[in-house]
Formats: structure tokens, sequence, C-alpha cells
């Protein structure tokens, strides 16, 4: 009996840039005497269905986006005898979907960190339950990653995670549902150890992959303080100490270590954790800019951001710190219209952000904007049989990119807009330019070359609708990720030592 752990994915880039997290987390999850799992990464290439036997089990982590193809690697597996298990964020929403679609004999809902040794032994005894509770586990009980299991010459960055859970409650996002508000945050020595694992395989570049790695902002504490009950005030405060003390870990380690993470643009109102977090070796940080208005960023009940010129100072601030932004921004929100897509791409080159993505809103399971568009949705449109409130279940090349009616704006509109947002922030004289937040040529040239790549992987395959442009874009970003790759990862030597 064999344990296979498939990560799916449509696309397939030979190189991925992050190592997904939770195969080598499961891969650790898995008792030492059903030995070690098969790990496979999509990203990286497709998987084969032949290495599968009768009796094996095939573990399949799904979210939304990738749902369709986790769906279709269920039914072939389970056709060949396998037992067949679902986990993940898109499983934990729909436990009987991954039943009825994917053929499932068990899903897992939560974190698998703890039940997944018991889910292995039930289906070994062949009496597989339907539904295993993973619960939210607490963060001093997260498993590290087997990293011993990576593949050779695959990955740019690596990832570990320090926190799970996230206070917030923006209605796009599902992770203060799934992951909950609470903070769930990892013991510094756990997480030292990891990394000085990971340093000696030759990663220097590690994303520290947490829902939000600023878990408690001054308004929090302000507003804990008001309370007469004190003990959520120490609560915080406590998170907020652990959350220096792990910096302060994190800046023992080697200068050449680079860490990039995730954060709220409320982080820049704090310079002392801006300050920890470039002692730490935190060079980046994706910030949830989400829109450039006010309008646009109450209705994602987003409204601690700032907008507007307050919003380029706040992002400046974070460069000042010696902290690179990678800026993430929403299309398609109802206030949007044609004048908000020049003035996001103005915004993102005045505000000196490094990188910047533009995402079209999309309804995903899981979030309050999901709930109410489902809601909305009387007599739902169908593709194929399928009413668009399960757009998930159609082939990536089915779906709609635009869901959500807008009041002003055509779909088409708000797709051709945002394909030249990206266009124009990632011309090459623009990007030329951002470059020069790094000091030598070959430096320069490296983010060149890495700005290309993240524009080929996210931008062309993900809104294209012209199937040509999508392919042309596939074979580029192959093309590209194996010489961006070598600028990330050392060669492994015998003798490294990380101290
Ligand atoms: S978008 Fe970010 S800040 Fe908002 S709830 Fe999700 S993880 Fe938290």
């Amino acid at each position: 009996m064999r344990i296979h752990l498939i990560n799916p994915s449509d696309v397939s880039f030979g190189v991925a840039v992050i190592t997904p997290r939770w195969l080598y987390v499961l891969a650790a999850a898995t008792p030492a005497e059903y030995g070690d799992p098969s790990l496979i990464d999509e990203t990286l290439e497709a998987f084969d269905l032949t290495t599968v036997s009768s009796g094996d089990i095939v573990g399949i982590g799904i979210h939304t986006a990738n749902a369709h193809r986790g769906y279709q690697i269920g039914r072939e597996a389970r056709a060949r005898g396998a037992w067949v298990v679902y986990g993940g964020i898109h499983s934990t929403l729909f436990p009987d979907e991954a039943r009825e679609h994917g053929r499932a004999h068990a899903v897992v809902k939560g974190d698998g960190d703890l039940v997944w040794g018991t889910v292995i032994a039930d289906c070994a005894a062949g009496t597989p339950r339907d539904l295993y509770e993973g619960g939210r586990v607490a963060g001093r009980s997260f498993f590290g990653a087997r990293w011993d299991l990576l593949p050779k010459d695959a990955y740019m960055f690596a990832s570990v995670q320090t926190v799970r859970g996230c206070p917030k409650h923006c209605s796009f996002c599902s992770v203060w549902r799934t992951d909950g508000q609470q903070p769930r945050m990892r013991s510094a020595d756990d997480v030292v150890e990891e990394i000085r694992d990971l340093r000696r395989r030759g990663f220097k570049f590690v994303v520290l992959a947490d829902d939000n790695f600023y878990p408690v902002a001054f308004a929090d504490l302000e507003m804990a303080r008001r309370r007469l009950d004190k003990s959520g005030l120490q609560e915080l405060e406590m998170v907020r100490k652990e959350r220096f003390e792990l910096m302060e870990r994190l800046a023992d380690l080697p200068d050449d270590m680079v860490f990039l993470t995730q954060i709220t643009m409320e982080a820049a109102e704090d310079p002392a954790f801006l300050d920890a977090m470039r002692k730490a070796h935190i060079r980046g940080a994706l910030v949830g800019v989400e829109s450039v208005t006010k309008e646009g960023l109450k209705s994602i009940y987003k409204d601690f951001n700032l907008a507007g010129d307050a919003l380029i100072e706040r992002l400046k601030i974070f460069r000042q710190h010696g902290v690179h932004v990678l800026g993430s921004f929403i299309f398609g929100l109802p206030t949007d219209t044609a004048e908000t897509f020049d003035a996001t791409a103005a915004l993102a080159q005045a505000a000196d952000v490094a990188f910047a993505q533009f995402v079209l809103l999309q309804p995903f399971p899981g979030t309050v904007d999901f709930e109410k568009w489902e809601k909305a949705q009387v007599d739902p449109p169908r593709i194929d049989d399928i009413p668009i409130t399960r757009h998930w279940l159609l082939p990536t090349a089915k779906r709609p990119k635009i869901y959500m009616p807008h009041p002003s704006l055509k779909p088409e509109e708000i797709r051709a807009y945002t394909q030249q947002v990206w266009d124009s922030f990632y011309s090459f004289p623009a990007t030329w330019k951002r470059a020069r937040i790094v000091k030598s040529l070959k430096a320069r040239l490296a983010f060149v070359l890495i700005s290309k790549l993240y524009r080929q992987m996210y931008a062309n395959t993900g809104i294209a609708t012209d199937r040509a442009r999508h392919a042309r874009a596939n074979r580029m970003a192959r093309w590209l990720a194996r010489p961006c790759r070598r600028l990330f990862v050392s060669p492994v030597k015998a003798s490294a030592s990380t101290n």
C-alpha cells in the first residue's frame, strides 16, 4: 500500500515559485510504519495516475481554484481501486461535493496535522469514515515539514508557517472563517529549526506563509483597552510579544537569508514592528491594498486601509523601513469606474511598490461576498448544465472571468482594463526603473527577470481569455522559471552550516 499526496493543478511550469507546504507537513504527519508518501505537485508536472494501485491511499488537497482538477484525479484514482481522501479549504466548505464529484471515501475538515494518522490507519483497515474533523490545531502542535522529501531543483522559495488565523473580516476572504480569527502561533524554536534545515538544503529565500504576519494592530489593542475585562488585552499583548521574540530569533540567522511574508497595511503605523522585521531579514511583504478609493475599501469591509495620497505615503513607509511591498489590488468592485484602473496603476507606481498583482474580484466560497452573491442568484445562468454559483466545477477554460454584475462596466471592459494595468506596470521601462531598488547590475537584471516571470505566471495565464495567449504565456513562464530559480537557491554543500 502506497500513500500519494497530490497538489492538483491544470498548469505545470516545470519549476514552481513556492513549495506547497501542506504536502510536506502531511508527509511529516504520516506515521513511519507506512513509509514515505509519494508527493506530487502538479504545478511542476502532471500526476501519472498509472502509478496508483489498488489499495493505495490518494490524499488530494484542494482549494476552490483547483477543485475541478482535484475531483478528476480522485475519480480516476478510485477507478483504479485506491482509497480517496480530500482535504483543504474547499473540502472543509463542501465535504459532500467531494463525495459527489470527486468520489471521496473520506473528507478531512479543518487542519490535517493531527488527524491524518487516523485517516491512514482507517483506510489501511478498510474502514474509512465519511468525515474527519481535523479542527483548528493549536500553534504549538503544528507539524514541521519533511523537507528531506523535496525534489531537486524544483522550487525557488521555501515556505514556513509561523501563525494561522487572522483577526480581520474582509468580505472577499475566507481565511478568517476557515482558519479562525484567533491567531495560533508556532513556537519560535520550531520555526527557526525548520529554517535552518531549509538553509542547509540551499534555500536562502523563505516565504513565511502566514495568513497575517501582523495579527495585532494598534487599533485592536486600543479596543481591548476600552473593555472592562482586561483578559483580551493581555492575550493580544502576549501575541505581540511573541511576534517580537520570533523576529529576534530570525535576526540571529545568517545575513544572506531573505524572508517574505503577508501583512496588513496597518503595520506601517508601527515603526518598532517594521524595524524588527528588517532586522529579522524580512525584506518583502504582500500587502493587501485592494482598492485605492475609500468607497471601494468600505464595500469589502476593509476600511482600516487608507486611500488616495495617504495610501501612497503609508506604502512608502514600508520601503523607508527596508521592507519592499508586493501590493495586491482587486478590480471589479462595484465602486470601480473606468478611471479606477488608471488611478490604481498610477498609485502603484507612485507608492514605490516593488511588485504588484491586480486580481479580478471573484466570489470565492466561504466569503461574505459569495454568500450575498449566491443568494442574489435566483435562477443562475448555466454553463454545460453547471450553475455559475458552482463555477469551480467547470474546467478553467470554460469559467467566466467576471461573475458579479457591475453597475457601470461590462465584464470584458473590466478584464481588458485589468490586463492593461498588468501590461503597463510590468512594461520594460517601468520594471527597469523599479529595479533601482537593488544595487548591482546583476541584481537589477535578476529583478527584471523575476518581474517578467511573475507576470507570465499570474497575469497572462490567469486573466487571459485568449487560449493562444494563455499557451504562449505558459511556455514563456516555463522557459523563464529555470534561470530564475538559480538566482534564489544556492547549490547544496555537504558541509553547509547555518551558524
Ligand atoms: S484579506 Fe488578509 S487581512 Fe483580510 S481577512 Fe483575509 S487574511 Fe485577514
